[in-house]
């Protein structure tokens, strides 16, 4: 979606139920939707389909009744599934079918990826990356630093954001200096929604000779990518948020053409060339595609629920996701701008409103957004909190109504205006 919307929205609740009425894109008949519950955190883990559900069934089955002979029996092949799911979700980002592969896990396949792209030499030995990052990614990147034996206090510099929410691309571009020997990004952050220009940021870490990668967790499902268009070196992602792969499933990684011949740095026999893996040869001969940067023996069971996850997604079509999506984020921030802006009940947008710089979901700030998002779950409304004043709220085209998004929003109005919130304690729980 590169162009500009304009919609005409009212507040009252017919006007959602019209918008319901006239949707194009429902898939809500081919998930399990939470009894009861209006479920806002499919950007933290997306909800079961039949489909997911259909898939993990016959991989079980296929195990019941064919045991080993499933890695070649299988229905596709277990030795092949992690390539096929690549191949199959390679339209998600735009890379050919052999620079996507399903295999590990996010902060794994950063590990992988990181450890063969930051190689330092000639006083280029900087790593520069965000300080709104997900922190799973600046532990990474610390010990990646430390295992090429430099200094993490030095040689990790993190692009600064002037309020806590956004970045600034000419800021992390102007930082793109002659000692940088990585950039390491993600594509949106968690906590405010803001999509970085990928396609910018590429180009111009190419004209200074420095290879970038994104973690591109919190869009590949939701927003369309172009890696190979942008010539991004590599990405990686996580799969149980937008893409409905369930808890842990398993993550993917993306590498440029331009680098299959590449050695893995973390090697494994999973990345081994694969008509010649069970040669059992001592000496490592990678793969010349994404599956290369694979360690160890596919995690069939969570690699199952994908199939039938994608084949939703793919049917559905990125591009009427991402429309859907955006309208369905416009509408939330119109609600809260005309119902919840003003007076005692003041809850502030912290995600931006041009549709091309945000991903799928909207942050909502408030002081006491802690017990607020407490108070919603009570109320069968289920977004998440992010410390230290971050509701986020993410309505997902596959799935969530625009009736949802209105009792959301009467919701919140509700639980803010009699401060309902103020009866829940200040603790918070070990996830949020
Ligand atoms: C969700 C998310 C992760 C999660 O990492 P795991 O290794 O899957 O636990 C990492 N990075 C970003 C940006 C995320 O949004």
């Amino acid at each position: 979606m590169r162009e500009e919307i304009e919609y005409q929205f009212r507040t009252d609740e017919e006007f959602a139920r019209t918008l319901d009425r006239d949707d194009p894109l429902s898939f809500r008949d081919h998930f399990f939707i939470p009894e009861s519950k209006i479920y806002m955190d499919g950007n933290s883990l997306g909800l079961q389909s039949r489909n997911a559900r259909q898939g993990v069934q016959r991989v079980l089955d296929e195990w019941k009744t064919l045991g080993i002979g499933g890695w070649l029996e299988g229905n596709p092949p277990w030795f092949y599934y992690a390539e096929s799911l690549g191949a199959k979700a390679r339209g998600l980002v735009g890379a050919l079918p052999e620079e996507v592969v399903a295999t590990g896990t996010t902060t794994i396949n950063l590990h992988a990826l990181v450890s063969t792209f930051y190689q330092p030499h000639h006083g280029r030995t900087t790593i520069l990356a965000d300080e709104l990052n997900f922190p799973t990614d600046i532990y990474a990147l610390r010990s990646q630093i430390r295992l090429k034996g430099h200094d993490p206090e030095r040689d990790l510099v993190l692009a600064p954001s002037d309020d806590g929410r956004y970045l600034d691309e000419q800021t992390i571009v102007g930082m793109m200096t002659d000692d940088v020997a990585l950039v390491c990004l993600p594509s949106v952050l968690y906590r405010s929604g803001q999509l970085l220009d990928i396609k910018y940021l590429t180009e111009e870490a190419h004209k200074r000779g420095i290879p970038i990668g994104f973690d591109c967790s919190h869009s590949v499902g939701v927003v369309p990518h172009y890696f190979d268009e942008w010539g991004v070196d590599f990405a990686f992602w996580c799969s149980y948020k937008y893409m409905n792969g369930g808890p842990g499933s398993t993550a993917f990684l993306y590498v440029n053409k331009a680098h299959l011949q590449k050695e893995p740095a973390l090697a494994g026999w999973f990345g081994y060339v694969k008509e010649k893996q069970f040669d059992m040869n001592l000496e490592f001969e990678h793969a010349q595609s994404a599956g290369g940067w694979q360690i160890s023996s596919p995690s069939i069971l969570s690699s199952a629920p994908l199939e039938g996850a994608l084949d939703i997604i793919l049917q559905a079509g990125i591009e009427n996701i991402r429309r859907k999506s955006l309208m369905m984020t416009s509408y939330l921030m119109y609600l809260v701008d005309e119902i919840l802006a003003d007076g005692p009940s003041t809850v502030r947008i912290g995600t931006p409103r041009e549709p091309a710089r945000r991903g799928g979901h909207v942050a909502l700030e408030h002081e006491e957004a802690m017990r607020i998002c407490e108070a919603l779950k009570v109320r069968g409304v289920i977004p998440d909190f992010r410390p230290p004043d971050v509701i986020r709220v993410a309505p997902i085209p596959l799935y969530t109504t625009y009736h949802e998004i209105w009792r959301v929003v009467q919701n919140l109005k509700e639980v803010v205006d009699t401060r309902e919130y103020e009866t829940f304690p200040p603790e918070r729980n070990a996830i949020s």
